[in-house]
């Protein structure tokens, strides 16, 4: 196993003619650990990777991998490998010969880079397929292929940009679950582009929540969901109420609200049943909306409809306040 490398962006910023992509970015993202850049569509965390990959220019700032400046440095001088959402397979070219392609282009012979592109396509399960074609390959197969090839250069760091998005709902759970083992057996450090708040808290040791071109809020990923920092993390995560106090703003988490015969009256206004938990909203005689996570099983035991009638309640110490 080798050992992980920190990736630290020093006032990192990316501009396009006027739009700021990327504000000043201040981050060390620890050697090793599984880290999920998350934010909506537009918040600047493609531009974030593919500045760490080479494949676009920083404006100002620099990117360090294990202490040294690789900003300047061309792609595959970097130590790092980018794994794209398209997988950009070669169509003309073998399973095996595209996870060796990059080794071909650095001179490697045939006989070694089968041996090393064999070697990977154990790792990703595909030995079977090595001599199809990419057209003969499901997209969760075609998906293995191409980690394989961004693996085949033992790069440092794994830069993925969304890379379960083509997948569909079922073979994306279990893609993830690959990923993240494998990511423990290599144990360097995978920086992985989502938008998913539920793929980033199921991957990341670390989630890194970014937000109109800088980071809201970076942490071990149940303290970004236990403690998010701010409205726009508390809503984005989902899961939790924003509560308005005289004095500023709180979070409430949704399962933490549960109904009874005391409390703060209010009006059903949605049911939805999630198979474990039941979310139900209701609107208060003031006119906010609270999100409650119902067990099932208590929710069906005394099931409610839109326009009942309810008492919403949850002990204070629940709430966690918000800094802005
Ligand atoms: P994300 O990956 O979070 O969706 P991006 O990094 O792709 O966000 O984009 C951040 C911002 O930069 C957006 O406003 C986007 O329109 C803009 N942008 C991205 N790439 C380019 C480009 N090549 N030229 C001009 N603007 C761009
Ligand atoms: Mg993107």
């Amino acid at each position: 196993m080798r050992t992980g490398y920190d990736v630290e962006l020093v006032h990192l910023t990316k501009r396009y003619g006027d739009t700021v992509a990327v504000r000043d970015l201040n981050h060390v993202f620890a050697k090793g650990h599984y880290v999920c850049l998350l934010g909506p569509s537009g918040c600047g965390k493609s531009s974030t990777l593919r500045m760490i990959a080479g494949h676009e220019e920083v404006s100002d700032g620099s990117i360090l991998l294990d202490g040294q400046d690789i900003s300047a440095l061309p792609p595959a001088q970097r130590g790092t490998a980018m794994m794209f959402q398209n997988y950009a397979l070669f169509p003309h070219l073998s399973v095996r010969d595209n996870v060796a392609f990059s080794l071909r282009m650095k001179g490697v012979e045939k006989t070694a880079r089968h041996a090393k592109a064999d070697e990977l396509l154990s790792l990703v399960d595909m030995t079977h397929l090595a001599d199809r074609s990419p057209a003969q390959l499901s997209g969760g197969q075609q998906q293995r292929v191409a980690l394989a090839r961004a693996l085949v250069t033992e790069p440092k760091v794994l830069l993925l940009d969304e890379p379960l998005s083509a997948l569909d709902p079922f073979l994306r759970i279990r893609m993830r679950s690959e990923l993240k083992k494998l990511q423990r057996e290599l144990g360097i450090t995978f920086i992985h582009v989502t938008h998913g708040q539920d793929e980033a808290l199921a991957l990341a040791d670390e989630i890194v929540v970014m937000n109109d071109a800088v980071i809201e809020q970076a942490g071990p990923a149940r303290e970004v969901w236990t403690r998010p920092r701010t409205e726009f993390v508390a809503r984005f995560i989902g899961g939790h109420n924003v509560i308005a106090l005289p004095d500023g703003k709180a979070t409430l988490r949704a399962d933490a609200v549960t109904l009874g015969t005391e409390g703060m009256p209010a009006t059903v206004t949605a049911v939805e049943y999630q198979g474990a938990s039941v979310a139900l909203t209701a609107r208060t005689e003031t006119g906010e909306d609270v999100l409650a996570l119902l067990p099932e099983g208590e929710f069906f035991a005394s099931p409610k409809s839109p326009g009942e009638a309810v008492r919403l309640s949850w002990t204070e110490g629940r709430m966690h306040r918000l800094e802005a």
